[in-house]
């Protein structure tokens, strides 16, 4: 992790700080509260609880500090996805999307941006750079894309969809702000579901916008003001305590999911694995020019659907669940959601348990695979 991680990691747990008065809690209050204290003019204090809330302001003061941007929270990852479409695009727009990446982000534009007259393409995330953006007034990219883990040169598609006059959206949930930092490699404006890795315990959906550009922000909040998706206060509390570890869950599972990539790799029973961190993966010199980390997730391909299914049931340390990024090892045969990936093929979230006994667990259950 470099320097600028690790002091953005020792500063945030003390953000807080700044703003309190003596016999003030040390931890963040929840607030609870759709009205205010608010006699005579209202210009600059909290009005209503569709417009702002203390506890929001408090975890999107955590996500700007990581992303160093200006953050909006959502109440979930789509709700930010959705906040970025509606809040910027305009009929007669054309816009450029993964293919590969994550499935719902192309059926709500398919679905709902489609009939209001933007047009929409898609292109695999290996090879996203071919074609070139002109044409596009936003051009999204998801990398590492979930669930193949292809990866595409973020720095390469931001100068080109830039010289084309797109602004360049990139979907950073796979690695989170300690992973990756898509707003310094040039995109203009992060989403992402803090559902995932930054609260971290399976227990809330949440998601974030993050830019360092006022009339995207202004857009983007715009939408949540007047369309009314917003974050309940308690989900925006359990996300501000997630945030206080992320850096400690994020470095485990990353140094882990090393370890077993490597060893996994070794087995007779893995017939492909894709992991950005092996010398052997297709993604690999691109991974290490623009990642921070090499993330946590890993993609094993097993001979049938059978045996992915056995495989994940029979061990004892993996979670058979969707979703990702929590505290839990968890696993699942992405081809059961329709993806198109083959029919063994399992994602897998390396969680914070010890990596030498998700070894031991996960190799059992390979080795009975015979
Ligand atoms: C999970 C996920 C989303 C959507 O997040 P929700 O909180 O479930 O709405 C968006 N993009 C990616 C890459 C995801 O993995």
């Amino acid at each position: 992790m470099s320097d600028s991680n690790q002091s953005r990691a020792a500063r945030l747990a003390h953000l807080r700080r700044e703003q309190l008065a003596k016999g003030d809690p040390v931890p963040l209050p929840l607030t609870m509260a759709s009205i205010f204290h608010l006699p005579g003019d209202p210009a600059g204090f909290n009005q209503y609880g569709r417009f702002a809330n203390p506890t929001w302001d408090a975890v999107e003061k955590l996500l700007g500090h990581l992303e160093q941007a200006t953050a909006v929270a959502f109440p979930s990852g789509m709700a930010a996805i959705s906040a970025v479409f509606f809040g910027l695009l305009k009929s007669g727009d054309r816009i450029l999307l993964p293919s590969d990446g994550y499935y719902t982000t192309r059926v709500l534009a398919d679905r709902f941006l489609k009939p209001l007259g933007i047009t929409i393409d898609t292109r695999p995330t290996a090879t996203f750079l071919e074609g070139g953006f002109s044409g596009y007034q936003l051009v999204f990219v998801e990398t590492p894309a979930n669930p193949s883990l292809d990866i595409c040169d973020l720095p390469a598609v931001s100068a080109m969809a830039h010289a084309a006059g797109a602004v360049v959206v990139a979907d950073n949930t796979t690695m989170t702000p300690y992973g990756q930092r898509p707003l310094d490699l040039g995109a203009d404006v992060v989403v992402a579901a803090d559902t995932k890795a930054p609260n971290g315990h399976s227990d809330a959906l949440f998601g974030h916008v993050a830019s360092r550009s006022p009339e995207i922000i202004g857009g983007v909040m715009d939408w949540r003001k007047l369309a009314g998706g917003i974050p309940g206060p308690f989900e925006a509390w359990l996300v501000h305590r997630g945030l206080e570890t992320l850096e400690v869950r994020f470095d485990r599972m990353c140094s882990s999911a090393e370890t077993l990539a490597e060893r996994l790799a070794g087995h007779p029973a893995i017939e492909a694995i894709r992991f950005p961190g092996l010398n052997s993966d297709p993604s690999h010199t691109l991974a290490r020019a623009q990642m921070e980390r090499f993330g946590f997730m890993i993609g094993i391909t097993l001979a049938s659907e059978a045996a992915a299914e056995d495989f994940i049931n029979r061990c004892a340390l993996i979670q058979p669940a969707t979703s990702f990024g929590g505290v839990h090892t968890s696993g699942e045969r992405r081809a059961r959601w329709g993806d198109a990936v083959h029919p063994g093929f399992v994602r897998l979230s390396i969680g914070c348990e010890p990596a030498e006994e998700l070894w031991a667990a996960m190799k059992e259950s390979l080795d009975q695979l015979g």
